[in-house]
């Protein structure tokens, strides 16, 4: 009797899992699979990216989504959604986006699979509810374009071809690994760190990132002396857990990984300050760039009080010739004083090496391909301004 019941449970189980739960094309499921399901319309949340929300079905083709935080206020307005549905024959779908916190801030981008392209919202007045309409078939909407850790992996794949040695910092607190980069030669006096998706949603930085770092495996490939002189730590995915749970903001530990720094209480960031410790006595640091996303394009840099003649020369050789210089890419040069123990990587790597840190804040919506072409560019440009710094060092 018992092994009957079993048998039938079985069947059941795997009939309901290949009609309901199809296998997804993304990565892995993070969280078990659950949404909302009528008979003509199925709504997941079952691929890497996906945050578990809650839905709520109003009618046979229309639902709402909860767009919720992983903590409670306050949180940077960063409000990240991402779902995929299968829509069979009829009229197209209405998904409505509620904001328990912040307002509408991203447009959705959808993809099938082989067509992306960016959805058109009407959005309520006050903000709060962003409701767009879903044509029939399988897709998937999220508020930026989805970049997975298997995204991540590809990238670091190809500089590992490139050169680069791949190496595991520290695990997070779900166990996957904070991985890293270095580029150059282990004997290199000088110490260039690279730091990428400490804050999730933050897409096209991480785009940016991956044009830069793949510019600069280019260049020292190409030339052998700038391998021999510097060194570099590339970290790009340094909050995987936020990633691949779908997070606004924060690590899986509920702490803004850009305010950990000097505190060092989580493992993503403890991890780089212990490869820091270990590593930078014999390359010096000389600089650091954190690569994130915000409104526009632009850099935040380190106030005038706060910078002595080779920082400034640094900045100018960077930015200065390129400032009004990119095409499609406009951006500016933000100079903040540091505040002092606020926890920021830019703020941390100044105080603690004094060394010219900057956020490379690229804008949520540039142009990707601009985006990618101008991270060229910067890249260029700041191996130039490396050396330059490198050699009024000597004299
Ligand atoms: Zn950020």
């Amino acid at each position: 009797m018992k092994m009957r019941h079993l048998i039938i449970w079985v069947a059941l189980a795997t009939g309901a899992c290949s009609t309901s739960v199809p296998p997804s094309v993304h990565s892995g499921p993070v969280a078990a699979a659950s949404g909302c399901a009528t008979p003509a319309v199925r709504i997941y949340f079952d691929f890497e990216g996906a945050p578990l929300s809650r839905c709520v079905i109003n009618g046979e083709r229309e639902f709402t989504l909860l767009v919720a935080p992983e903590h409670a206020p306050p949180i940077n307005p960063s409000p990240w959604y991402a779902f995929r549905y299968e829509a069979g024959q009829g009229a197209p779908v209405t998904v409505h986006l509620d904001y328990l916190v912040g307002d509408h801030r991203y447009a959705p981008k959808w993809s099938d699979g082989s067509t992306d392209r960016q959805l058109e919202v009407e959005l309520s007045q006050d903000g709060k509810r962003a409701s767009l309409v879903l044509p029939v078939g399988n897709a998937r909407v999220s508020a930026q374009e989805v970049l997975d850790t298997r995204w991540h992996g590809r990238a670091m794949d190809r500089w590992q071809s490139g050169g680069a040695k791949r190496t595991v910092l520290g695990r997070s607190l779900d166990g996957r690994p904070v991985e890293a980069l270095t580029l150059g030669s282990e004997s290199a006096g000088r110490l260039v760190v690279l730091l990428g998706r400490q804050h999730p949603p933050e897409v096209s930085g991480a785009v940016a990132m991956e044009a830069f770092v793949n510019r600069i495996v280019e260049r020292l490939a190409e030339d052998p002396g700038l391998a021999e002189r510097h060194r570099f730590l590339v970290v790009p995915l340094l909050n995987p857990d936020g990633v691949a749970r779908g997070h606004w903001r924060a690590n899986r530990g509920g702490r803004d990984l850009n305010r950990d720094w000097g505190i060092f209480s989580q493992p993503e960031t403890a991890a780089v300050k212990r490869w820091l410790d270990i590593n930078s006595s014999r390359a010096a640091p000389m600089a650091m760039v954190d690569f994130h996303s915000t409104r526009s394009n632009l850099f935040y840099v380190q106030g005038e009080e706060e910078t002595g003649p080779l920082e400034e020369a640094f900045l100018k050789g960077w930015l200065g010739d390129l400032e009004g210089a990119l095409e499609g890419y406009d951006f500016t040069i933000e100079r903040r004083n540091a505040n002092p123990g606020s926890g920021t990587s830019k703020n941390w790597f100044h105080e603690t090496y004094d060394i010219p840190a900057y956020t490379y804040e690229v804008g949520d919506e540039t142009d990707r391909a601009a985006t990618r072409a101008a991270a060229r560019r910067f890249a260029d440009g700041f191996l130039a301004a490396l050396d330059t710094m490198a050699t009024s060092d000597a004299n």
